[in-house]
């Protein structure tokens, strides 16, 4: 082992994304074998018609938001490091269809509150965009902002979901959105209303489709 590694596996001792618990110094496995065996997969799609309200084309997503998996969907969101991100791009490289891809122009995070981003110091929707473009070699274009203070949306009764998002937010250019094919990217994907939000905001820029991707989605997608 280089001595640079060691001192990196010192820093920062190899720990299980999934439980959190520490791994063996020397280990190369990217998880316990037992965790990464209760995560459930499977790729998930939300065909929408682009009419009474949504605006999205289609959503897929390749894990389900329950069990263990949504701890460690949680655990990835709140302690994102360099052991989860590697495991993120692993599954994601193992389960995604090229092809979803296929005449995707650009990757646009769904965007935080700048507030919330800087307490946070980082946006998971990006992260995710960033490994999507590391597998696919699609650039990523952080083209949207959150203007306006909402609420968390998980704080928020499903039934409110879509009023709470409503006009808050924006894009920085929209030239650079006319006549592109968008795959506009989030973390958890349950009512919809906020990407739903976005791509409209995308749409009437000139996106001529707005394709989703969210890590993880409820396996039933309640719509309102
Ligand atoms: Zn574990």
């Amino acid at each position: 082992m280089e001595i640079r590694e060691s001192i990196a596996k010192f820093l920062f001792p190899p720990r299980c994304p999934i439980c959190n618990s520490l791994m063996p110094f020397e280990t190369k496995d990217i998880a316990h074998t037992p965790c990464l065996e209760s995560l459930v997969f499977g790729t998930y799609v939300f065909p929408h018609k682009i009419d009474g309200g949504r605006y999205m084309d289609t959503v897929h997503s390749v894990f389900s938001y329950s069990g263990k998996t949504s701890d460690f969907i949680r655990v990835f969101k709140a302690r994102m490091n360099v052991h989860s991100i590697r495991l993120v791009r692993e599954i994601l490289i193992e389960s995604l269809k090229q092809d979803f891809f296929d005449g995707v122009d650009m990757l646009v995070p769904v965007p935080m509150y700048k507030n919330r981003e800087k307490a946070k110091g980082y946006n998971h929707s990006l992260t995710v965009a960033e490994i999507l473009a590391q597998i696919t070699g699609k650039p990523v274009y952080n083209a949207m902002a959150a203007h306006t203070f909402r609420r968390p949306q998980k704080e928020v009764p499903y039934a409110l979901r879509a009023e709470n998002v409503r006009d808050c937010f924006a894009v920085y250019d929209k030239n650079l959105l006319n006549a592109k094919a968008i795959l506009l990217i989030d973390d958890i994907y349950t009512t919809g209303n906020t990407m739903n939000e976005c791509s409209k905001v995308l749409r009437e820029c000139g996106a001529v489709t707005v394709k989703g991707f969210a890590l993880a989605s409820l396996s039933t997608v309640i719509l309102y």
